[in-house]
């Protein structure tokens, strides 16, 4: 859903010019609120700040997991690139999930090589050959590995040991950071435009301290500025929604039904009822009560 927005004033900077395509919730959490209100350069910045890391937040994708079967891509999208612990022997080990649905290379402390076994070959190839076998060895030493028996372990000469691992069942370690608190701010604050229009941009201390913060990444005011709450029951779905006006306004962002983000906009008013986005992720379906934004 894209909502207007009718100026040419980025409502970051405040530079007037060529405004983009800004996903309010983040696109990488299959946010789908857009609106063209960022310059390239703010649109950038935060793309590639606080909002790029927003995805990989253990409380995001453990309110992901509980309801994979409704979120479909989305949820496997989530996990890339997240952190897994398998046990090797007596060794855990900690690898990278990727796009392709492996694991990515780790090493043990003797250090050698865990590789998907798609790619063993290749290593084995490479390995070979930088320790002087010919093409011939190094085509028997492919040969005899992908003969082996899970489990054995096999000696290819030239010092090189190779075993092939079945059944490591990998588990997410959740070791990356918690969303950051700008993510919310910069929902709340983007959302407070689309409601009020241009009358956010003039400059007064409230809001161009909530833009400086935007800006600059500052987590700390953030957190002062962000309350984050639990729900009961995860559902399948985001939403934005003004709270009111307690006196300022409050702007609440719901991640997965679970998690919610209650965003303090300082020295801002709304004059309007109850205002709610949501964007229900099992049916792709998005409705919004909000207003045309005055121009
Ligand atoms: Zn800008």
């Amino acid at each position: 859903m894209l909502l207007p927005w009718n100026s040419r004033t980025c409502i970051l900077c405040l530079n007037e010019g060529e405004l983009t395509i800004e996903h309010v919730i983040p696109a990488s959490l299959g946010g789908t609120l857009t609106s063209r209100i960022l310059c390239k350069d703010c649109n950038n910045r935060l793309g590639h700040s606080f909002e790029s890391d927003a995805r990989l937040a253990p409380e995001l994708r453990c309110a992901a997991a509980g309801m994979a079967s409704d979120l479909g891509a989305l949820a496997e999208a989530l996990e890339v690139g997240a952190q897994y612990e398998a046990q090797f022997d007596e060794q855990k080990v900690v690898r990278k999930l990727r796009s392709d649905g492996q694991f990515g290379t780790a090493k043990l402390l003797d250090n050698s090589l865990i590789v998907p076994e798609a790619e063993a070959a290749k290593h084995i190839s490479s390995i070979m050959r930088k320790r002087g076998a010919p093409d011939q060895e190094v085509d028997a030493a492919v040969e005899k590995w992908s003969e082996v028996e899970a489990g054995a372990m096999l000696d290819l000469g030239r010092n090189v040991l190779v075993r092939k691992w079945m059944n490591h069942p990998s588990t997410p370690a959740y070791t990356e950071s918690a969303m950051s608190p700008l993510v919310p701010l910069k929902t709340g604050y983007e959302f407070a435009a689309l409601i009020l229009g241009v009358s956010i941009l003039p400059s007064a201390p409230g809001l161009d301290r909530i833009r400086r913060a935007l800006r600059e990444q500052d987590e700390a005011f953030a957190r002062s500025v962000v309350a984050e709450r639990r729900a009961s029951n995860p559902a399948p779905f985001h939403g934005i929604a003004f709270m009111g006006n307690k006196p300022a306004a409050v702007i609440q962002m719901r991640l997965f039904g679970l998690l919610a983000y209650e965003v303090t906009l300082p020295a801002t008013g709304i004059n309007f009822g109850r205002l709610v986005y949501t964007h229900q992720l099992d049916t792709g379906e998005e409705r919004c009560t909000c207003p045309e934004p005055a121009s």
